[in-house]
């Protein structure tokens, strides 16, 4: 079912969602279960799977001499979604991205989306390569994700890239976007930024899920600005407990966000890790409550490969 008609038929009702990142290559798909078994409890329509860009990896051909070659790290993520499908029963939703794939690479990807009855899509541009400054587009690739979006769009009413094709078999996708309440690095000013969502918008997406926050009014203040400019589609906060002392720095490093002075004060008294991760489950709970009160239609968490604070948090807050 599309994540649009699950929010409908929700009737105001806030939905619990979350995103999985796939294993390492060489990595079986045990510990991701046994990460998503215990959040089943809250009944999650629909579990979004990440997709990583490619990178490169240097490998020894003696006389010290070294060759760059190119390597997924984390690939699978349609495999995932699949298996993920089959054994919860749930609808899982593939991050699809214009960096590192051409745009006839990502029809077949949707093709085969079409076969294996996955019709939700986070159509994203993604970040630059590791070690590279600026994204750059791939060659026969998409530049911004609003031309991926278009052609996810097309595709669906039977506009393939290089032929037209009337058939009751297109299914249309229910495609997501990404939102910045704090702005995306990249742009010059907020305002910018909008008028670039609204573009994806206008090119076909269905719903919005935003970078992680930490400070509910960004959120609140991205809301109110989105639907002055007349952005009216459902808008998903995503929501990260602080884990660890090291996210500190990782955190806005990664993710180009801010964090609350208060939080960063309570993560600096934590004697260990441990510590840490209930403060950040404390946070999170608190922002949660809060946002529900304003009424979102669907609380996201990323997980970044563990739940157990996931699962308090929501245990507390649903
Ligand atoms: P875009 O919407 O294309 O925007 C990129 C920049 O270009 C922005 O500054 C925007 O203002 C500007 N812009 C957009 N359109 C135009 C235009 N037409 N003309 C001029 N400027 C324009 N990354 C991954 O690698 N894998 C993932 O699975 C993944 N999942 C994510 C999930 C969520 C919910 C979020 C918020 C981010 C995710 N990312 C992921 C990160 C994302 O790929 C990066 O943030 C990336 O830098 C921007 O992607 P975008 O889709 O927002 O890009």
């Amino acid at each position: 079912m599309k994540i649009t008609d699950h929010i409908k038929n929700a009737n105001g009702k806030t939905l619990f969602s979350f995103e999985i990142v796939p294993p390492q290559k060489g990595v079986g798909i045990a510990d991701l279960y046994k990460n998503i078994d215990p959040l089943m409890e809250f009944n999650p329509p629909f579990i979004d799977v990440t997709t990583s860009r490619e990178e490169y990896i240097f490998l020894e051909r003696g006389n010290g001499l070294m060759e760059r070659k190119i390597t997924r790290m984390r690939p699978g993520t349609l495999g995932i979604c699949s298996a993920i499908q089959n054994k919860y029963n749930v609808d899982t939703v593939p991050h699809v991205l214009c960096g590192g794939f051409t745009k006839e690479e990502t029809e077949y990807l949707l093709v085969d989306c079409m076969y294996l009855g996955i019709n939700n899509i986070v159509a994203l541009r993604g970040d630059a390569m590791k070690g590279e400054k600026y994204f750059e587009q791939s060659k026969g690739g998409h530049k911004y994700a609003s031309d991926l979006v278009k052609q996810i769009h097309d595709l669906g009413t039977g506009k393939y890239l290089h032929e037209e094709i009337v058939s009751d078999d297109n299914s249309s996708f229910c495609i997501g976007v990404a939102g910045y309440p704090e702005k995306h690095i990249e742009a010059p000013s907020m305002n910018y930024d909008l008028q670039m969502l609204k573009k994806k918008v206008e090119a076909g997406a269905d719903y919005i899920v935003t970078q992680m926050f930490f400070d509910n009014q960004k959120f609140f203040d991205f809301v109110k600005q989105a639907r002055e400019i007349g952005i009216d589609v459902p808008i998903i906060p995503g929501i990260k407990p602080i884990a660890t002392k090291g996210h500190l720095q990782m955190l806005p490093q990664v993710f180009k966000i801010d964090l609350p002075e208060n939080l960063i004060s309570e993560v600096l008294k934590c004697k260990t890790n441990s510590d840490v991760r209930e403060v950040g489950i404390e946070w999170a709970i608190n922002q949660c409550k809060e946002l529900l009160d304003f009424g979102i239609p669907v609380l996201h968490f990323y997980s970044m490969g563990k739940s157990d604070n996931i699962l308090k948090i929501g245990r507390e807050v649903f």
